[in-house]
């Protein structure tokens, strides 16, 4: 289906001054422009590209009382020809319909919203950094805007895609993290709503993450809420583990994140010829491999940082230091081939990247 976009571009005298590219930090700048969208009667309307501006959102607006919110997170990169490149974009949007589906809200046409991204982009390419290391992240999002009380799925939403500047998402860059497995909080249930990009997953998550800041560490691992042994993943990564010569990296089962970072370490393994499963893994299993000299690495993949490698663990008071806290061989590889591909450095045999 062909969209029809209505765009009033900003007038150039309201246009930003570009950040610096070398000090962007993470979520807290936003381009000049905006793509939104609204749901009414049943159908999408016309999208729309306009100045990045406010909404106006009656009190009763359901998103604010019921939570009904979802987003999607991906990167445009900035490549040594100067071109636009991104990645497995169009998978991005499939997941955001599965999200709407999970939290009963209406589902896009995906080529259609994918025309409008590619426009926006278009209009706000001199937004895309060229700062090695930085690039410009994508923030689609849905919010439920009927105004009324009474829980049931809103009539009416408004979807958007939001543009930022970012840097390196950990202060720490590609360096080690440290991580705190936390059995007190636990994140998402199967059967609840972790599959889904949605907001109240970050909301619940926050307590826990603030707990592990205090103590002096960057992220949480979560634990299945129901053993308190079963690993899931971390904040926004989900998380990948090297033990003798096996890559192990939790199922999914419903409770966790189906991470297009994941799926793309997986994919770049097998093909690697590496021995890589999908199984349950318990926190136990990894401190008793670490014992025996057999955890070499451990690693999280996700957009934001894309491979982030993992120095210590950090549980029930004691800690797991993995690879003398260095950057393993495997993350740095996967790191430098995902990178290379992104930025189309490399030739893509997968089909994952676009160009604008
Ligand atoms: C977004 C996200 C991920 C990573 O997904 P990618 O598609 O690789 O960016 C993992 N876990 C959670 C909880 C997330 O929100």
């Amino acid at each position: 289906m062909k969209m029809h976009i209505t765009i009033k571009k900003a007038d150039p005298s309201e246009l930003k001054s570009k950040p610096d590219e070398t000090n962007l930090g993470f979520g807290t700048y936003f381009s000049d422009h905006m793509f939104s969208m609204d749901y009414v009667d049943g159908v999408w309307q016309q999208g729309e590209i306009r100045k990045y501006g406010d909404f106006s959102l009656d009190p009763a607006a359901m998103v604010l009382h019921y939570g009904q919110a979802i987003f999607e997170g991906l990167k445009a990169y900035r490549g040594k020809d100067d071109r636009i490149y991104l990645f497995r974009p169009k998978d991005n949007l499939a997941r955001f319909n599965r999200s709407a589906r999970r939290m009963c809200m209406p589902e896009l046409d995906i080529d259609g919203v994918y025309e409008g991204l590619k426009k926006l982009l278009e209009i706000d390419q001199q937004w895309v950094p060229s700062a090695p290391g930085a690039t410009l992240y994508i923030r689609p999002t849905m919010i439920a805007t009927e105004a009324a009380l009474g829980v049931r799925p809103s009539r009416r939403y408004t979807f958007f895609i939001i543009l930022s500047p970012v840097g390196a998402y950990y202060p720490e860059g590609f360096n080690p993290v440290k991580i705190f497995v936390t059995d007190k909080y636990v994140r998402a249930v199967r059967g609840g709503v972790g599959e889904a990009k949605t907001a109240g997953n970050y909301a619940a998550s926050i307590m826990a993450a603030i707990e592990a800041q205090k103590k002096g560490f960057t992220q949480v691992l979560w634990l299945d809420a129901c053993d308190r042994q079963s690993i899931e993943e971390v904040g926004t990564m989900n998380i990948f583990f090297v033990i003798g010569d096996e890559i192990i990296t939790p199922p999914l089962r419903g409770s966790i994140l189906p991470g297009i970072t994941r799926d793309s370490v997986l994919r770049l393994c097998r093909d690697w010829g590496l021995q890589v499963v999908e199984r349950p893994i318990t926190i136990d299993e990894v401190f008793a491999a670490n014992q025996q000299g057999l955890l070499r690495e451990v690693f999280g993949s996700g957009t934001a940082a894309i491979i982030s490698p993992v120095g210590s663990l950090y549980y029930k008071d004691q800690e797991c230091k993995i690879n003398g806290h260095h950057t393993g061989e495997l993350a740095q590889r996967l790191f430098d081939e995902l990178q290379a591909i992104q930025y189309g450095h490399k030739e893509d045999p997968y089909g994952w990247v676009e160009t604008i």
